[in-house]
């Protein structure tokens, strides 16, 4: 099956979650099934072959599909992590959400500078997590070599805020 093929069939669509008004799409059955999470991972890492030296993965979804690309690929991964969970100096970036605001970090020494990064998360919403996520990177004196997602859900616009950026999503709804 293909992935876009795995993935309309495995995700779920749950509403008013985490609040009320907000209808989350679960990816977490396309996580479960081997065959559906091969061929995602193929799928996020092919338009960018050869065009990245690491995988950064957004916590905690991202961080599944960031671990199984860097291995399909032979590459390493950063974490971009919630506040408070990496322990040596970070880089800290604040945004808001679609619910709510948070705060992203990363180990800015975990690279040497001009690594080109290939970032990776699950959805792709008002754009606000990819939007920080880049930032870091940037700030960290790396390279964004390009965004990958399996669902990009293009009534909230989240491109709009990755201006410049080369998005790949797997699934536009
Ligand atoms: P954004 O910052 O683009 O608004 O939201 C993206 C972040 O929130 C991603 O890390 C993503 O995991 C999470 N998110 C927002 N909406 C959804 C959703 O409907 N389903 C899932 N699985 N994650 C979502």
């Amino acid at each position: 099956a293909t992935a876009r093929e795995a993935i309309e069939r495995l995700s779920r669509v749950v509403p008013d979650f985490p609040t009320p008004g907000i209808t989350f799409r679960d990816l977490t059955p396309v996580f479960a099934d081997g065959a559906a999470l091969h061929a995602v991972t193929d799928a996020l890492v092919a338009p960018f072959a050869g065009g990245f030296d690491v995988i950064a993965g957004v916590e905690a979804r991202g961080f599944v599909l960031a671990a199984s690309a860097a291995y399909a690929t032979g590459h390493g991964v950063v974490m971009i992590r919630k506040p408070g969970k990496l322990p040596r100096a970070v880089l800290t970036e604040d945004y808001d959400l679609e619910y709510g605001s948070t705060t992203l970090e990363v180990h800015p020494d975990e690279l040497e500078r001009g690594a080109r990064v290939l970032l990776i998360d699950d959805v792709l919403a008002t754009g606000g997590t990819l939007a920080a996520s880049c930032s870091l990177i940037e700030r960290s004196g790396w390279v964004v070599a390009g965004i990958s997602v399996v669902l990009e859900l293009s009534e909230l616009a989240g491109t709009t805020r990755l201006p410049g950026r080369r998005v790949h999503s797997l699934v536009t709804l």
